[in-house]
């Protein structure tokens, strides 16, 4: 028997017509460096409708083309999220710290008709557009040198003069809501990039998701400063997020240094914030030395990589409490959240935050050990996570020549996605992941995980950052190697820190290789490049 419910399609459409009339007198506030930009999500809901004519009428956007963008965190960039997807077409944001020959690549695989550009990053556009081989329009927006496009291929367009002038209406087409939305690129740590593509669906229930209380649960009565960028897993669901429960958004632009993001936290007072650990690192050091008032910001999100105990202690004396958050571009992302189970004293509450957090509803998981078999979840039985649901991908983009593939390192054979990740669950379903598979140091037949040594190390007052990697050794078959980078002023030396691991740390663990480093290299999304680490070491850079 089926349901005796309307069939309505869950789409980025109704989320857009929700938030631009219910919440109409939201604002997006985006930093401009001088009087930062306001809009309500009225205008922004009516601009976006504006844009959605422009590329329909003026480029002859049709179907389902992708439309890419190039672009900070920004009111426009919002307009594009909102707009492209709505008409039907792939958004498609492109991570604008890539390799130059990833970009090509992503974008030819991608088959991107459209660019819409920040000014700002014309130097880095405008050499790639003779190797784009479906680009037939480039938008721009925002302050840049626009002589840099002169004699390109492709057609240049002024943002604001293209959707001046269009109807503040559209007939939103009716879509199916398992149609593709919009599309992001893994970061090809391990041979080429992979397109996740999002339905309209995984978007809907992800945004739905994002703001439940047991996840970031905002309202209209907050405002999230986004740092996390638009090009990384879609920020995090929050552009969409924001617009069906009216959210204010907070934009940075390209102001993403710690000055400026402590002043606009100290200005703007925003209630929540979304990034990567290496931000708050960055940000708690700028505080350290020139002191400002975070407290507006109850909560932060934080995920993305490994979050280290001895920064959520740092800010708790601030007066912001990060949560702790895991996901991938294939989770769309928000697979965990760490907040505590109901009547705890923060004393109890701790174990439970420095986990990565519990499922939701629509996650289910699973941990498989060496063998191929389901683990228990009793908190000690290790094996990689494996996860399923409405918004996890199944597949990955073939591009315009193939087919979706679904490699067997990434899909198991009845479906689920396989994270890459390893960790425990425990027997009330809080995930702990001690390492990403292909960065756990195998040493003498034993584990050991290069996040715990990183935590460990990174609670040592001297220490700024830590990155542990696996090195080659005769005798163990790999060693653990920590690069460390020091505080400024700081002078602890290698009998120090290993001393002070010593007592949180088994014995056989400890590094006996250590390298003092000026800083930790970072990936496209910042986190610690450990491929780089590896790299330079085994080139003899870091002995
Ligand atoms: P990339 O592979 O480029 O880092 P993603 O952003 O999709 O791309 O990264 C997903 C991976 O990041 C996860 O599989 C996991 O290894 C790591 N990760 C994400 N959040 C956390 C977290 N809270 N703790 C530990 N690792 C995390």
């Amino acid at each position: 028997m089926l349901s005796t419910m309307q069939d309505v399609p869950l789409t980025v459409t109704r989320i857009l017509k929700h938030g631009m009339t219910i919440y109409g007198r939201s604002q997006v506030t985006t930093w401009t460096g001088e009087e930062p930009q306001r809009r309500t999500f009225a205008e922004t809901g009516e601009r976006a409708t504006r844009l959605a004519n422009a590329l329909r009428d003026e480029l002859g956007v049709d179907g389902d083309q992708r439309v890419a963008t190039l672009m900070w965190n920004n009111a426009e960039h919002l307009e594009a999220y909102l707009a492209i997807p709505s008409m039907g077409a792939v958004l498609h944001p492109l991570n604008l710290r890539l390799p130059p020959e990833q970009l090509v690549w992503i974008v030819n695989h991608a088959a991107d008709r459209v660019v819409i550009a920040n000014g700002s990053l014309l130097p880095l556009l405008a050499p790639l557009l003779p190797h784009l081989k479906t680009v037939e329009h480039v938008v721009v927006s925002g302050p840049g040198d626009r002589s840099l496009l002169d004699g390109c291929a492709p057609r240049v367009h002024e943002y604001e003069d293209l959707i001046a002038d269009r109807p503040t209406t559209y007939d939103w087409p009716e879509l199916d809501e398992r149609a593709a939305a919009a599309m992001c690129y893994t970061s090809g740590t391990t041979g080429d990039p992979k397109g996740v593509v999002y339905s309209h669906r995984s978007l809907y229930l992800h945004s739905m998701q994002v703001n439940m209380a047991e996840s970031m649960g905002l309202t209209d009565k907050d405002t999230t400063l986004v740092v996390v960028p638009q090009f990384h897993v879609m920020a995090w669901g929050l552009p969409h997020a924001t617009f069906m429960t009216g959210i204010n958004m907070l934009m940075p632009d390209r102001f993403l240094q710690p000055a400026p993001l402590a002043e606009m936290i100290e200005r703007e007072k925003p209630t929540h914030a979304a990034a990567v650990p290496t931000i708050w690192q960055g940000l708690l050091a700028e505080v350290t030395a020139h002191p400002r008032d975070l407290s507006s910001m109850a909560s932060v999100t934080i995920g993305g990589a490994a979050c280290p105990p001895a920064l959520m202690e740092a800010y708790d004396k601030l007066g912001v409490r990060l949560c702790h958050a895991w996901g991938m571009t294939e989770t769309s992302p928000l697979g965990t959240m760490a907040h505590p189970p109901a009547g705890l004293t923060p004393e109890e509450e701790w174990p439970y935050r420095v986990t990565q957090g519990r499922f939701p509803a629509g996650v289910e998981a699973r941990l498989i050990g060496p063998a191929g078999e389901t683990l228990a979840w009793d908190g000690e039985s290790a094996g990689e996570l494996e996860v399923r649901g409405p918004w996890i991908a199944g597949s990955y983009y073939g591009g315009a020549a193939g087919e979706d593939f679904r490699p067997a390192d990434k899909f198991s054979e009845d479906g689920w996605l396989k994270t890459g990740d390893i960790g425990v669950i425990s027997t009330d379903g809080f995930l702990t992941l001690t390492d990403r598979a292909k960065d756990v140091i195998k040493s003498g037949g034993e584990w050991i995980s290069s996040v715990e040594l990183e935590n460990a190390l990174m609670a040592h007052p001297d220490v700024a950052e830590a990155a542990v990697v696996a090195v080659p050794d005769d005798r163990w078959s790999e060693r653990p190697l920590a690069t460390v980078v020091l505080k400024e002023g700081a002078t602890a030396d290698y009998e120090e820190l290993r001393a002070f691991l010593s007592g949180r740390i088994a014995k056989w663990q400890l590094p006996e290789r250590w390298a003092l480093i000026p800083a930790v290299p970072k990936t496209s999304v910042g986190k610690f490049d450990k491929k780089v680490i590896r790299k330079q070491y085994a080139d003899g850079e870091l002995d």
